[in-house]
């Protein structure tokens, strides 16, 4: 066990178990031994490889959809863009560089990352060399005064969720807690009665499992109400669905799902995300959203394939099968195509980003 596991064991001898948010975020954000902090996670020699990492024509298209929106919404002449958890910075160069014929675009747009790990935040610096980005730890300190147009990659999947098992009554809480051996196991709590989930009692019977993400409902909640009064959008992309149903919780490294709790900070953890209670939090903040569509659809409204098309003129042998394969995994419902949805965020008076229906 790495250092962490000792940390978190000793942690529950002396307190308790603890929630499978509180596990998933130390595991995670752990200062010193946090898997965003010490880890380099993404690419082929990563744990995973995410869109923007694939081909720079996800990055491409996605800023083309941001400068459209800013443009139908009267290209306001100050706003800030925003990237929740930006990794090594691909999406958001591959953005810059997209955005860079668009006039005024540039000198409009402030930068804002938000962005939990300082070794995130040196990739991500080196990435733009020709940008001075702020950042920031939450979208708490977003500014209040311009139009925020944002994009979220793979962002909420990373989010600390918790899980509550359904039973006669009502919900018990999944709890990290210790085996006879010492080791970390997964126990219920007694009864958790939790009034938000109330409106679950009715599609659930007993046995099942749901998870509920107070962090990203929060961060919705930040963008949301700051869309709404001062306009701009926001991107969602993840992989997910509608409404939470089941255990999602998963621990992925070297490409290959592992125990998550075999060994603390070493893999990387994420959950599905649900974006119908991303939704319901973006209303509340009175923001508009839309409907939730395949990332494949959405990429090719935007365009991918005539800009696939472009790129392949210049390309032959390995190459060219190589972006053919980087064009397919993204877009195709057998690989990311469908697995992958969008989620727009935007003001009730205005149409939805491009690429997706309200
Ligand atoms: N969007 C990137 C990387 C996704 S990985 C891509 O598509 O390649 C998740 C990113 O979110 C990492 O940069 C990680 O350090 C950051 N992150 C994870 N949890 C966070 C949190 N709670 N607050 C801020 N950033 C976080």
């Amino acid at each position: 066990m790495t250092g962490l596991g000792d940390i978190l064991r000793k942690q529950i001898a002396a307190t308790g178990p603890m929630t499978l948010a509180q596990y998933m975020s130390a595991c995670l954000l752990h200062p010193e031994h946090g898997y965003y902090t010490t880890q380099d996670a993404f690419g082929v020699d990563g744990d995973f490889t995410t869109a923007p990492e694939i081909s720079q024509m996800f990055g491409e298209v996605i800023g083309l959809c941001l400068a459209q929106a800013w443009l139908d919404q009267g290209a306001p002449d100050r706003f800030a863009l925003v990237e929740l958890g930006p990794g090594r910075g691909t999406l958001i160069a591959d953005v810059m560089r997209a955005t860079l014929q668009v006039p005024g675009f540039h000198t409009a747009a402030d930068l804002h990352l938000i962005e939990a790990s300082d070794r995130m935040r040196r990739l991500q610096a080196a990435a733009l060399p020709a940008h001075q980005p702020v950042w920031h730890n939450t979208a708490e300190t977003l500014p209040e005064d311009v139009p925020v147009y944002a994009i979220a990659n793979e962002f909420f999947d990373a989010l600390p969720i918790r899980q509550f098992q359904r039973d006669a009554k009502g919900w018990r809480e999944i709890m990290v807690g210790l085996g006879a051996d010492g080791a970390l196991h997964r126990g219920l709590s007694d009864a958790a009665p939790i009034e938000a989930l109330d409106y679950r009692l009715d599609d659930t019977s007993p046995g099942a499992l749901i998870e509920t993400c107070a962090h990203a409902t929060a961060v919705v909640d930040a963008l949301a109400r700051r869309i709404a009064v001062q306009r701009g959008m926001a991107l969602i992309l993840d992989y997910g669905g509608w409404r939470s149903d089941g255990d999602t919780f998963q621990a992925v490294r070297a490409h290959t799902p592992v125990d998550p709790f075999a060994d603390p900070g070493r893999a990387d953890l994420t959950a599905h995300v649900d974006f119908e209670a991303l939704a319901r939090a973006a209303l509340i903040a009175g923001c508009a959203a839309s409907q939730l569509t395949h990332q494949g659809v959405f990429l090719e409204r935007l365009g991918i394939t005539p800009r696939a098309q472009s790129l392949a003129k210049g390309q032959s042998g390995p190459a060219l099968d190589a972006h053919i394969a980087a064009h397919r995994r993204l877009t195709h419902p057998d690989e990311m195509g469908s697995l992958f949805k969008v989620l727009g965020l935007y003001p009730s008076s205005e149409s939805p980003p491009p690429g997706l229906d309200p």
